[in-house]
């Protein structure tokens, strides 16, 4: 069942639009993430939805009703930022409460509610503090509470997670992915994060400028992206890009390297797209590349090894290696990979080819 619609919305300001018709239909009890990157739009769209920004044009539609016009506390959304915005001056009680009590709801029941939400949070012990007495996870927690409280059918984060360290980020993210099976409310995650995207969302909508690049689960994004962008954003490390040539018999080759047993749908230059999970080494001239190791990472678990091709102009490669490698800085290498997991994209349209 669809929650939410987004009708051709357009966002301009002072005549410059940074929303550039965006069609999007969110469902009920959807986890949603808005990725892409700095300045592509993401929060403008959140802050739309929200009702604290004016649409310029299109319609954003909410359970079947047009909502374009409503005032924020009318559209059933509650939003958390990534600043926290909580009052210093109040205690967490009176942060968690502050709405309720704006919004004239009788005194036990705002109690009751409170309650519940710092029970469901864990922040029970904190009610009687004030937020400079909290730590940033804490304060987070409190955020999401005052938007618990008010108990809304549609969620809005934005960046909820940037403040906080790498560890507590981690263990946020399951939090409230959690919290989402619990509540079984609508949420839409604005981040620029592709880790938090892809383990939280049920479907991603990647931004690029101000429109929609793609929709997706995230293993349909990182299988099949459409273009050379989705393929760099979705993944972690990014997607390995290694420009081909036409040789003279017409067949796709590595500058500076090896002919490529692959035929695309298409006569021009291409762009191949290499995953570091699914590059290997191999020996000199075994491979379609050959190059020198740059640096080796050693993170126990896995290795990543950065390689310079030999044709200067390319960009060091990043292979992922599960568990140990030997392979050290200065060594000469050659890479290889199965043929029939690259990706080729058009060098003039960055549009996936195969
Ligand atoms: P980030 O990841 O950096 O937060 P974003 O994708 O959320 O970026 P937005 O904050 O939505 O991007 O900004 C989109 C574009 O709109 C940017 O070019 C920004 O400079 C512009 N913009 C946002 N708010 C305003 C405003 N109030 N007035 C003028 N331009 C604005």
């Amino acid at each position: 069942m669809t929650h939410l619609e987004l009708r051709n919305i357009t966002k301009a300001f002072g005549g410059f639009e940074v929303i550039r018709g965006v069609d999007l239909a969110v469902n009920k009890g959807e986890f949603l993430v808005f990725v892409g990157p700095s300045g592509c739009g993401k929060s403008t769209m959140l802050r739309m939805i929200a009702g604290l920004e004016t649409i310029t044009g299109g319609q954003l539609v909410i359970d079947g009703a047009v909502m374009n016009d409503e005032a924020p506390v009318k559209r059933g959304v509650a939003m958390v930022f990534q600043s926290y915005a909580l009052y210093p001056n109040m205690s967490v009680r009176q942060n968690l409460a502050f709405g309720l009590e704006q919004a004239r709801m009788p005194k036990p029941e705002i109690r009751e509610r409170v309650e519940a939400a710092a029970e469901t949070l864990k922040i029970t012990p904190l009610l009687d503090r004030r937020p400079g007495a909290l730590s940033g996870g804490q304060s987070q927690r409190v955020a999401i509470g005052r938007a618990i409280v008010r108990d809304p059918d549609l969620f809005l984060f934005d960046e909820p997670l940037s403040n906080l360290d790498a560890e507590l980020r981690v263990h946020m993210r399951v939090e409230l992915k959690a919290l989402h099976a619990r509540l079984g409310r609508t949420m839409i995650y604005v981040t620029h994060d592709q880790t938090e995207a892809m383990t939280m969302a049920d479907r991603i909508v990647v931004f690029r400028d101000g429109q929609i690049e793609q929709i997706g689960s995230p293993l349909e994004l990182y299988n099949s992206p459409v273009n050379r962008f989705v393929a760099g954003f979705i993944g972690s490390p990014q997607m390995n890009f290694l420009p081909l040539h036409r040789n003279a018999r017409g067949r796709l080759q590595v500058d500076g390297g090896a002919e490529l047993d692959l035929d695309p749908p298409a006569s021009g230059d291409a762009i191949l797209g290499l995953r570091p999970e699914l590059a290997e080494l191999c020996e000199p001239g075994a491979g379609f590349l050959d190059g020198r190791i740059l640096t080796v990472e050693h993170l126990g678990g896995e290795s990543f090894i950065h390689l310079q091709p030999a044709d200067h102009g390319a960009e060091p490669l990043v292979i992922k290696v599960i568990g140990q490698t030997t392979a050290r800085a200065g060594d000469l290498a050659g890479v290889t990979a199965p043929m029939h997991q690259v990706y080729l994209f058009d060098a003039a349209t960055d549009r996936c080819l195969m």
